[in-house]
């Protein structure tokens, strides 16, 4: 036992300001177009729902935003995090690659979400917001946000996909815990929720659904509530790069550098946070790091969908942004990792896969979990259905190693863990899990129903 595994910063190591990519970005994304007109949305537009840092973080081209001293300070109750070798998963995998993760479930809702959340209530407060309103699907999101907003004195709404609600209560309680209030969506509180309800009383929602309905419940309330979204946009992936930065100087600490960095994509948010740094490093300093995204075959929307302008939500409330999708009413399979079924991609990255900058693969359902149960075995922790599509990844690129005999380095985000998934393990080890396969006639379906924006001139 003389190998370190672990490898830890002191609070005075918390980074004080977050990586902009689109500093360095050599193919910016597209314009961001209002969902009526189809026409670029202005500051005006964006302002009903975000307050203005937030909006100018959006479009900043600034290579370094600092951190205010109120978000790093909240930070510090779990930052940073931990980055650990994973010296008895290589052990028994027998591989020579060496393999390295972050643990970002060891935040106090278990996931990295609370990075952005803490930042968006923050600039909410200071801009006079009263409270804000959000969506979430499984309720990783919407813990992250509920904690944030207890510590600045915002109210906050969360629309919960109604089937959630009621199959995972104890997320719910998590949230009510911090003073949230937790609607099932459809709700009967906003004008889209009445309209769906009186088709159908027993929907049974969808995050598309509850995007919608969060959105209308902040662009109707006068400027009293703003809308918080947990992934796509920049400013979430900006928000997010403490991860990377942290990790940088964990590498050197444990001597070595990445060959390769992994992290699962629902929306982009957590791998972009920790691979954007490296980019950087790839982008102006030489580093040849590849940079893998793992989707499931289920929501395979890098690997398999169009790389087009598509709605960010299902009511087409959202703005129109040209990223890769599935389609806007693509309605994705049932699969485990709830905070990946996400029709579409964050922009950004949509453009640095366009462009050939990282890299994406598709893995399957019951492989993923066979993936987290090895994992939980060697290391003891028990990884999100999300974040085990990452192990998967990085138990592949180990093997791959071990079948070239190269001594690879590789660096995966464990994005979160998995304690309020127990069922999705129980389905595993007792009752067999489902593959899905890519749903092709779906989105071919859904492609009729994209935006006809007109190319640019
Ligand atoms: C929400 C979530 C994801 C997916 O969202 P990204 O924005 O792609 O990171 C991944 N892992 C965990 C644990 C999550 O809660």
């Amino acid at each position: 036992m003389s190998e370190q595994t672990r490898f830890t910063l002191s609070q005075a190591d918390l980074p004080k300001f977050w990586y902009n990519v689109n500093a360095d970005n050599p193919v910016p994304p597209a314009p961001v177009l209002h969902p009526g007109t189809l026409e670029p949305v202005t500051p005006d537009f964006l302002s009903v729902l975000f307050p203005m840092e937030l909006i100018l973080q959006e479009i900043s081209t600034e290579r370094y935003i600092e951190i205010p001293e109120e978000v790093r300070e909240i930070y510090k109750l779990w930052r940073p995090t931990p980055l650990i070798r994973a010296a008895r998963l290589e052990k028994a995998l027998d591989t020579p690659a060496h393999i390295y993760f972050k643990y970002e479930g060891s935040s106090p809702v278990g996931s990295h979400k609370p990075n952005t959340a803490v930042a968006q209530a923050f600039y909410n407060k200071i801009s006079g917001t009263h409270a804000m309103t959000t969506e979430t699907g499984a309720g990783q999101w919407g813990t992250s946000l509920a904690m944030a907003c207890n510590y600045f004195g915002l109210d906050l709404e969360v629309y919960m996909v109604k089937v959630s609600y009621h199959q995972k209560p104890y997320r719910r309680i998590f949230m009510e815990t911090f003073g949230a209030k937790v609607y099932a969506s459809p709700t009967p509180h906003t004008q889209y929720g009445r309209s769906l309800l009186e088709k159908d009383p027993e929907n049974a929602g969808s995050l598309g659904i509850a995007i919608s309905e969060a959105v209308e419940a902040a662009a109707t309330s006068g400027g009293k509530k703003k809308y918080g979204l947990g992934s796509v946009l920049n400013h979430v992936l900006l928000h997010q790069t403490v991860i990377g930065e942290e990790a940088l100087k964990q590498m050197d600490l444990a001597g070595e550098y990445p060959d390769v960095v992994i992290g699962c994509v629902g929306g982009g948010s957590n791998f972009a946070g920790l691979a954007f740094p490296f980019l950087r490093e790839n982008l102006k300093h030489g580093q040849r790091t590849r940079l893998l995204a793992v989707e499931p075959t289920a929501t395979p929307s890098l690997t398999r969908g169009v790389y087009t302008f598509d709605y960010g939500d299902t009511a087409q409330m959202a703005p129109i942004v040209k990223m890769h999708t599935l389609g806007h009413t693509f309605m994705p399979p049932g699969i485990h990792a709830g905070g990946l079924r996400y029709h579409g991609m964050a922009p950004t990255i949509s453009a640095l896969y366009d462009a050939g900058l990282i890299e994406a693969v598709a893995v399957k359902q019951r492989a993923t979990f066979e993936a987290a149960v090895q994992f939980t075995r060697a290391e003891g922790i028990l990884p999100a259905p999300e974040s085990a599509h990452a192990v998967r990844a990085a138990i592949d690129e180990a093997l791959d190693a071990k079948v070239k005999g190269e001594k690879r380095v590789i660096l995966f985000n464990l994005s979160g863990h998995g304690h309020f998934d127990m069922l999705a393990y129980e389905k595993y080890l007792h009752n067999g899990l489902e593959d899905y396969e890519y749903p092709a006639e779906a989105v071919q379906e859904a492609m009729q129903h994209l935006p006809q924006v007109p190319l640019p001139a």
